[in-house]
């Protein structure tokens, strides 16, 4: 099952969000399930490499999510478990994937979330750094050093309430991971070439804007690359389809401790393949079933349908 791991070399650490999570799509609806930036990340990262999971949870976590993560390996040292309620959050889609609206997100024991990591998580070679507060990710950064890559993500709330704090955060990043309307927002660019540009400028050396299922665009040092999303016809439920794609991105990238432009370019489709199993169910109803074989077919029909 590990033949696609890396050595321990490669780890990864995420920080960012375990939640329980209520979702209605136009294909149903499903209450208080498996959710979070931080778990989506680390389940997609684990079929390419060792994922490191520092979050929190309340007292009302049921423990077969944990059991659940465990069984790919996903090291939970750095998930604290505290009195109290799990992060909530609750969302509804429409027709277009692309939209979502937040009907409610209860922070909970979430609130006072402030990670001390340990001894061996703080020179982790590759970091990600969930959609959370920047000033957690500031925290973070700090007791961090040595790492080969950190990457981050952020959402349009971050963006308008702490943008200087989010730009402090970018200065000392490797990677800038984040949607299309957010990539706009951040920069102010509404043609995504420029926006992609002035990430930049910013401060990462790579940035990924994804558009949903439309794909997404690459930007490092004098390199472009774009990328359509694998095509699906029934979207059951978008939710995690960003941290998926960010988990096997970043998860291809650290078994294969390379950044060169090929590898990042094979990176984005194995994001892109993790995101495509993601909504092919409610909460991780598909990847449960996910083995590598899936993986590297869909990952060579990828290939086919993009050859002209
Ligand atoms: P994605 O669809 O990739 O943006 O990820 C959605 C996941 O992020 C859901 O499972 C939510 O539980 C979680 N989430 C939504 N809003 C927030 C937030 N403000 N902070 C942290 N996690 C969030």
């Amino acid at each position: 099952m590990n033949s696609l791991k890396s050595s321990p070399e490669g780890t990864i650490l995420v920080v960012g969000s375990v939640a329980l999570d209520t979702v209605e799509t136009p294909f149903g609806k499903a209450e208080e399930v498996l959710g979070g930036s931080a778990t989506y990340f680390a389940y997609s990262a684990s079929y390419f490499s060792r994922v490191n999971l520092v979050g929190i949870v309340g007292t009302d976590f049921p423990s077969e999510h944990l059991e659940f993560l465990k069984s790919r390996g996903v090291d939970l040292r750095g998930l604290e478990r505290k009195e109290g309620k799990t992060f909530r959050w609750k969302a509804r889609y429409g027709e277009d994937p692309n939209e979502r609206e937040t009907l409610s997100l209860c922070l909970n024991v979430f609130q006072d979330f402030h990670p001390q990591l340990l001894e061996d998580y703080r020179s982790s070679e590759y970091v990600f750094l969930a959609n959370i507060d920047p000033d957690l990710h500031l925290e973070i950064l700090e007791q961090i050093s040595g790492s080969k890559l950190i990457a981050c993500d952020t959402m349009n709330i971050w963006i308008e309430s702490k943008k200087e704090i989010l730009l402090r955060t970018l200065r000392k990043v490797d990677a800038l991971i984040l949607n299309d309307s957010e990539a706009r927002m951040l920069t102010g660019e509404m043609n995504l070439i420029r926006a992609g540009k002035s990430i930049l400028d910013l401060g990462p050396r790579i940035a990924v804007i994804k558009k949903g299922e439309h794909g997404a665009l690459l930007f490092s040092e004098g390199s472009y690359f774009a990328s359509p999303a694998y095509p699906i016809e029934s979207i059951y439920d978008p939710t995690g389809a960003g941290d998926s794609f960010a988990g096997g991105f970043l998860g291809y990238l650290a078994k294969n401790g390379n950044e060169g432009e090929e590898n990042l370019r094979k990176a984005i489709v194995y994001g892109s393949v993790m995101a495509s199993y993601t909504v092919e169910g409610f909460s991780f109803n598909r990847l449960k079933s996910l083995t590598e074989a899936d993986l590297e077919q869909r990952y060579k029909e990828f290939k086919k349908l993009t050859q002209f």
